[in-house]
């Protein structure tokens, strides 16, 4: 079975729908609402229509994600439907900043508004992703953050020095506080390495039980597609990953996080 805590499913111009990805195998799925660059509401409400009209195949699961949550202070009634809808995990920033703090292509720290905020997601029972944040942001949410961490959709700086990959550093925190790390297949942030490559440095850096995939499929001008979740798992195995290996990788690891560390 396969698990994925990044799908980008739910925009109108995703190359791929919820449910064809199901049909390819896909049966645990992190489906994300993109504020987009410049967060537009119509834009953000459709995505929202989109993930509650889709019809879901039998014994499939998806969560309902947030990718950037300015939706908060720009249209509170919009993000209390996101919360009753289900939301499940939320990436307070994207790139650029916001009054929660800053993404990949800032040097700021969380903010007091952003502290707030994570502790208000907490306790509302959603997962903090920390995709998409800059260091600063990263080492202050990581100071004050009580549940497991997410960063739904990364790679590692060690194989590839790209501002949204982690460093061993925070790899190792995360695993630490028996957190999860989606590895994407999006190529600038692999470095001309494969996905597999990535999973096996954070194995080797002891997270077996907290890595998976976070694929970012969708958007990425074909760059992902269905391919990837075979492709990586076909690696694994040809370098000697076990079948228990591969169902907690594959699967099992994301499963376990959402479901509150519980085997
Ligand atoms: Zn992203």
């Amino acid at each position: 079975m396969i698990a994925d805590a990044h799908c980008d499913v739910l925009a109108p111009d995703s190359e791929f729908d919820a449910g064809s990805l199901e049909k390819r195998g896909v049966s645990l799925m992190g489906c994300a609402i993109f504020e987009g660059r410049t967060p537009a509401l119509g834009f953000i409400q459709t995505q929202l229509e989109i993930y509650k009209t889709l019809p879901l195949h039998e014994g499939k699961r998806r969560i309902l994600t947030l990718e950037g949550m300015s939706v908060v202070y720009r249209w509170p009634a919009l993000f209390e439907e996101i919360m009753e809808t289900g939301l499940r995990c939320a990436a307070p920033v994207w790139n650029g900043e916001n009054r929660f703090g800053g993404g990949a292509d800032c040097r700021i720290g969380l903010t007091d508004f952003g502290k707030r905020s994570v502790r208000e997601l907490e306790k509302r029972g959603v997962s903090v992703d920390l995709a998409h944040m800059c260091s600063e942001t990263f080492r202050d949410t990581m100071k004050i953050l009580r549940s497991r961490p997410l960063i739904s959709h990364t790679d590692c700086a060690r194989l590839c020095p790209h501002r949204r990959n982690l460093t061993d550093e925070q790899i190792r925190a995360i695993i630490a506080s028996d957190g999860f790390i989606g590895v994407t297949g999006y190529p600038p942030f692999l470095g001309g390495v494969s996905a597999a490559a990535h999973i096996r440095h954070i194995c080797e850096l002891g997270g077996e039980r907290n890595v998976g995939f976070g694929s970012d499929i969708g958007m990425t001008d074909g760059a992902v597609g269905p391919a990837f979740y075979e492709e990586a798992t076909a690696e694994l195995i040809g370098s000697g990953a076990t079948a228990e290996q591969i169902e907690r990788i594959g699967y099992e690891n994301f499963r376990r996080f959402l479901d509150d560390g519980t085997d």
